[in-house]
């Protein structure tokens, strides 16, 4: 390609929105654009890497026996009345009427149109296991938009789901595509691991996700260098080591005044966060039932655990509001389980329950509770509630864990029948008996894997592409465009480099050398031949990108360089 033929779009600055360098260089390198939050058209740069991406992902889905087909992103409404989650899915779901006032969504994701596509097509269990898969476009009205690619509501996922008989055969196409996700992540260059995932009402140890490791992800991991144990922070079992045997003391009233914080408790009693209990109320909008969750001052509620234990989806979880407090008779600040209105749900964290004489809020304004004890004064359901935390011992091997951010570039998901018996997904076994299929499904964010192999590769300057993934693996710089020797020289190499199956890209442009260089640093391509004064000695410079290593040889070591790079690439 020839620079000047090129839609090169870079700039000096990125806009003041774009918080993360992925995002910034996305952006000023000229790879895409934005139109309003969280949309973007992808530029002929951008455009070229997400071909790359998704080729590796076809290869590696095709190579595992995977069907590739595409499903339009227009979904009824009927089909996700039949599963459910019409009703269940909240305001993420981008719905629409047509002109007959008939009512769809946008799909944000596939499960019920590839569960109707295998209920209908799939005619005998011969055909099963099938694996089906597409590269498409989804949509999440998502809340906050944010970090470009990372967190978009129009963005390219990959998604499969697979059909078995029985369990045992989901294990099997579970494992399968645990190692094709491991295959295509590291094909990409992304350093990254697998962690175990939250199921939600399904329960088990039935899903992972692949983390990008990288600070600025949204994901908490959890992990334990002595036996591998990696888990996201939502998943990461809390275990419980408190053994408190004091003995229980008389329960007492005390005024705290204002202090209503763990904070300004902590000042008050002048004793550890560790003694004292959060109590936070939340509200349940669709079953409209209120919950009293409690864990120890210093911890945090974990509310997908807190959604699982009541059976409910993040979507309708709020905290309880100034009504809700009112209709309870208690008081905003200091809410606690002693004495609280019967009709509130009491969730106990496993240490709370251990703890003796812990101080709560008393339901009173400026009142708290000392030497509250579980069992004796107030009851609840006792479960594991709280977020994992750094030092936390391993679940599996009691070793103290660690943590660090990750940025979810897939999921895999064992459903099993969840689909397949609410849209009757089924086949006949030999006894002639209708029994579901069991399903699993497999997602990968394509341009959020994308934004994230910038995040883990790049400098002040630009982009630094992996090879197997650059939009262009070479380009040939002319330094001064007016110089007949090196234009020459340049428009030669330009050519070998095209005929070995190099994807080249000519700098015809007429401009400033430094301007020139700067683009490519921007624009990261992997590696830059530079025809320069010494062409007529028979020397160019030879930057390598990742390196940003820059050596003098000859043209054809040059060329022969790249092309055994190219070459290599797996
Ligand atoms: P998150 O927890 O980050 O919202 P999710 O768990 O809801 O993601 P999945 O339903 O598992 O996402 O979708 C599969 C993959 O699609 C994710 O692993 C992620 O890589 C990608 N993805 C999901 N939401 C977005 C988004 N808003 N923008 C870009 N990619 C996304
Ligand atoms: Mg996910």
């Amino acid at each position: 390609m020839k620079a000047s033929q090129m839609l090169i779009a870079t700039a000096k600055e990125a806009p003041a929105e774009a918080k993360i360098a992925s995002h910034q260089l996305l952006l000023r390198a000229g790879y895409m654009k934005n139109e309003v939050a969280g949309v973007y058209n992808y530029l002929p740069l951008g455009l070229r890497v997400i071909n790359k991406i998704e080729t590796v992902i076809r290869e590696e889905m095709d190579k595992s026996g995977a069907n590739e087909i595409l499903c339009s992103a227009i979904q009824p409404k009927e089909l996700w009345e039949e599963s459910g989650r019409w009703a269940k899915y909240g305001p993420e779901l981008m719905r629409f009427k047509d002109r007959h006032e008939r009512e769809f969504c946008l799909g944000p994701t596939h499960e019920e149109v590839f569960t109707s596509i295998a209920r209908d097509l799939i005619k005998s269990p011969k055909q099963l296991p099938m694996n089906l898969y597409q590269i498409q476009t989804k949509y999440r009205d998502e809340f906050r938009p944010r970090f470009g690619l990372m967190r978009s509501r129009e963005f390219i996922m990959k998604d499969a789901y697979t059909f078995d008989k029985d369990e045992a055969g989901l294990e099997v196409s579970y494992q399968t595509m645990y190692d094709v996700y491991s295959r295509i992540f590291t094909r990409l260059g992304l350093n990254y691991v697998p962690v175990l995932a939250d199921t939600g009402a399904i329960g088990g140890n039935g899903s992972h996700q692949f983390m990008a490791l990288c600070e600025v992800g949204e994901s908490d991991i959890v992990y334990c260098e002595e036996c591998g144990y990696a888990a996201d922070q939502e998943k990461a079992d809390a275990i419980c080591t408190l053994k408190d045997n004091s003995e229980p003391k008389e329960l007492e009233k005390v005024n705290v005044g204002h202090a209503k914080s763990i904070e300004q408790m902590v000042d008050f009693y002048k004793r550890p966060a560790t003694e004292m209990v959060k109590s936070v109320l939340y509200k349940d909008t669709e079953k409209n039932k209120l919950y009293l969750a409690l864990v120890r001052g210093d911890r945090e509620v974990n509310e997908i655990k807190l959604v699982n234990a009541i059976d409910s989806a993040e979507a309708f979880l709020t905290f309880g509001n100034d009504e809700d407090i009112k209709s309870l008779h208690t008081c905003e600040g200091y809410i606690g389980p002693v004495g609280l209105d019967s009709s509130v749900e009491i969730l106990v964290d496993k240490e709370v329950a251990e703890l003796k004489n812990g101080i709560y809020g008393a339901n009173e304004a400026l009142m708290n509770y000392v030497n509250v004890n579980f069992g004796r004064d107030y009851t609840g359901r006792v479960l594991d509630l709280r977020k994992a935390v750094e030092g936390d011992l391993c679940p599996c091997c009691g070793k103290p864990m660690k943590m660090r951010r990750g940025i979810e570039v897939g999921q895999i998901f064992k459903l099993q029948t969840k689909y397949s018996k609410a849209m009757n997904c089924t086949y006949q076994n030999e006894k002639g008996e209708n029994v579901p299929m069991v399903m699993g499904c497999y997602g990968i964010g394509v341009t959020r894997t994308m934004t994230s192999i910038i995040e883990q590769h790049h400098d002040d300057f630009g982009i630094k592409w992996p090879l197997n993934v650059a939009p262009y693996h070479a380009v040939v710089v002319p330094v001064i465009n007016k110089d007949e020797a090196q234009v020459a020289l340049a428009e030669k190499l330009y050519k070998e480099l095209l005929a070995s199956g190099v994807e080249t890209i000519l700098d015809d442009r007429d401009a400033k050398p430094g301007f020139k260089f700067k683009d490519w640093d921007l624009m990261g391509i992997p590696y830059q031949i530079i025809c320069g004064k010494r062409v007529s000695e028979g020397i160019v410079e030879l930057k390598n990108r990742q390196t940003d290593e820059k050596i003098e040889v000859s043209p054809e070591e040059a060329v022969r360089v790249i092309v055994e790079a190219v070459k290599s690439i797996k």
